[in-house]
């Protein structure tokens, strides 16, 4: 059970992703979270440096699909300017939105990375449909919704048990 929220790859941010080597490996599609993934929790759009990134994401022939738990306007306000398809009010941790993004990518779960903040529903969720899941360090705490708030908190004492058994070596 415990084991379910360890991310096969924990980085501070998704420029440190080796979008080359995911394509070694045979990755040909990303499901990403939106909020303290891409940008901050409060940033409505894009910026130049994420346009950049996903400009190389598709040029080595990754498709993309966004996962929220945030509502329709959020997310559309931000995915729709960048032409970025997308999933809002997902439930993470819960399968339903993973295998609909899944259709949507036309891909395997092992074909597939999961690139979010949070372990208990991006990490969770996507290591559950054996999916390749990668960690990144949130922008900001501070901006965040309640719920998200009660998650860290569970996220901090998961870590913490995970680290006392060895298994990370990674900080939250
Ligand atoms: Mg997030």
């Amino acid at each position: 059970m415990l084991k379910n929220f360890i991310p096969q790859l924990q980085v501070d941010t998704i420029y440190q992703i080796d979008l080359h080597e995911l394509k070694k490996n045979g990755i040909k599609g990303i499901i990403t979270d939106l909020d303290n993934t891409l940008v901050g929790a409060r940033e409505p759009n894009s910026n130049p440096q994420l346009m950049e990134w996903i400009k190389l994401v598709d040029s080595l022939g990754f498709k993309v699909v966004i996962v929220s738990n945030n509502n329709k306007l959020r997310v559309a306000a931000f995915s729709d300017p960048i032409k970025l398809p997308f999933i809002s009010r997902a439930q993470k941790p819960f399968n339903k939105s993973f295998i609909k993004a899944l259709q949507m990518l036309n891909l395997k779960a092992d074909e597939t990375v999961v690139i979010g903040d949070q372990l208990l529903t991006d990490v969770l969720g996507g290591n559950r449909l054996g999916l390749y899941t990668i960690l990144v360090t949130p922008f900001s705490l501070a901006d965040e919704s309640f719920f998200t708030k009660i998650n860290r908190r569970v996220e901090r004492y998961i870590c913490k048990k995970l680290k006392k058994r060895g298994w990370i070596t990674w900080d939250r």
